[in-house]
C-alpha cells in the first residue's frame, strides 16, 4: 500500500487495519494481531485531507475494515465531507453487515457513493467456510449481503478462483442468479501468488488454464442473464475469445508488470499483465 494519493493512479486506497476476522487460505495480506486501528486512522485522515478534490475513487481496505466498528462511519463521513464527488469502494468480508443496524448506518453515511466488494467463495457453506478459515462465515456473509442490499448499497461480488472452488463455478453462477440477483457486479479474480497463497499452495493453487472450462460456463451463464461480469487479473492470452470482452485491467499500476514476450503482443494495451508481487507466472502465456 502506498503512502500518497495520486490522482493519476488507478488504485488509491486507505489501509485501515491489518487485522481480520477471516483467515482466507489465499489471503495476499495475512492478518496481524496487534491493534493498529488508531495508528492507521490518524494517518488516513491526513491522506484524505491531502487528496485532490477531483479524485474519482478511493478504496477502503485492510485487513477487515468493519473491525473499526463505528469509526468506519466516521472515516466515510470524513471522506464525504472532504471529497463529496469521490466514489468509495470498501473491501469487506461482509460478515459484520449481518448486524442489520450496522448495514443501515453505512447506508446513512454513504449517501449513495459507496460500493462494497465482498468475497464469496462458494455456494457450498462447507467450502466457503474452509476457504475463509472461519466457522459460520458463509451464513454471516450471506446475511450481510442481504442487509447491504436491503439498504440499497451497491455490491461487487468477488470470487477468487482457487483449487477449492473452481469445480462448482457453474453451480455458483446459478446460485448467484437465484439468490444474489441484486448485486451490481460479479468479478471473478485470479490469485496473486503471495502471502498465504504461497504457504497454502498445495491446497489452493490452480493454473487458470485448468479452471477455464468451468469459468467459461459460469461467465456465460451470468452474462446471458445480463449480470455485469468482470474478469480480474487474467491475462488475455489465457482466455478463450468469448471471455476476453469481460477482462479488465484490474492490477494496480504500482504493482503491474509485463513479460518480455508481451512486447510483441498486439493485445498488450488491453491486457492486465501480471502482479509484480507474485512469486510465479501463470502457465500458457503467449503473445497474441
Ligand atoms: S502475451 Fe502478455 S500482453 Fe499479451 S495477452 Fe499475454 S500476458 Fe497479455
Amino acid at each position: 500500500m502506498r503512502d500518497i494519493i495520486d490522482i493519476q493512479s488507478n488504485d488509491n486506497a486507505l489501509f485501515v487495519t491489518g487485522q481480520c476476522n477471516n483467515h482466507c487460505l489465499m489471503c495476499c495480506q495475512p492478518p496481524v494481531k496487534r491493534d493498529d486501528i488508531d495508528f492507521f486512522y490518524e494517518k488516513n485522515i491526513r491522506l484524505i485531507d491531502s487528496a485532490p478534490f477531483e479524485l474519482p475513487t478511493i478504496g477502503v481496505t485492510g485487513g477487515e475494515p468493519t473491525l473499526l466498528g463505528d469509526r468506519l462511519f466516521d472515516l466515510i463521513a470524513h471522506i464525504r465531507k472532504r471529497l463529496p464527488n469521490t466514489h468509495i469502494q470498501i473491501l469487506s468480508n461482509g460478515r459484520q453487515f449481518a448486524d442489520g443496524p450496522y448495514a443501515e448506518k453505512l447506508a446513512q453515511v454513504s449517501e449513495g457513493m459507496v460500493i462494497v466488494g465482498v468475497p464469496f467463495h462458494s455456494d457450498s457453506p462447507i467450502i466457503h467456510d474452509r476457504i475463509a478459515g472461519a466457522k459460520n462465515a458463509y451464513n454471516q456473509t450471506l446475511l450481510g449481503l442481504y442487509n447491504l442490499a436491503a439498504n440499497d448499497i451497491d455490491i461487487e461480488l468477488r470470487i477468487v478462483l482457487t483449487k477449492q472452488n473452481y469445480q462448482r463455478l457453474p453451480q455458483m453462477a446459478r446460485f448467484i442468479s437465484k439468490n444474489l440477483a441484486f448485486v451490481s457486479t460479479v468479478a471473478f479474480m485470479a490469485m496473486e501468488d503471495i502471502g498465504y497463497t504461497i504457504k497454502n499452495r498445495n491446497l489452493i493453487w490452480i493454473e487458470p488454464l485448468d479452471y477455464m472450462p468451468q469459468l467459461q460456463q459460469a461467465v456465460q451463464y451470468l452474462a446471458q442473464l445480463e449480470f455485469d461480469v468482470s474478469l480480474f487479473n487474467l491475462p488475455l492470452c489465457l482466455l478463450p475469445g468469448s471471455l476476453r470482452p469481460f477482462a479488465k485491467q484490474s492490477i494496480s499500476d504500482w504493482k503491474n508488470k509485463y513479460l518480455p514476450i508481451c512486447d510483441t503482443c498486439t493485445a498488450k494495451s488491453e491486457c492486465c499483465g501480471f502482479f509484480s508481487t507474485s512469486k510465479s507466472i501463470f502457465q500458457g502465456i503467449n503473445s497474441l
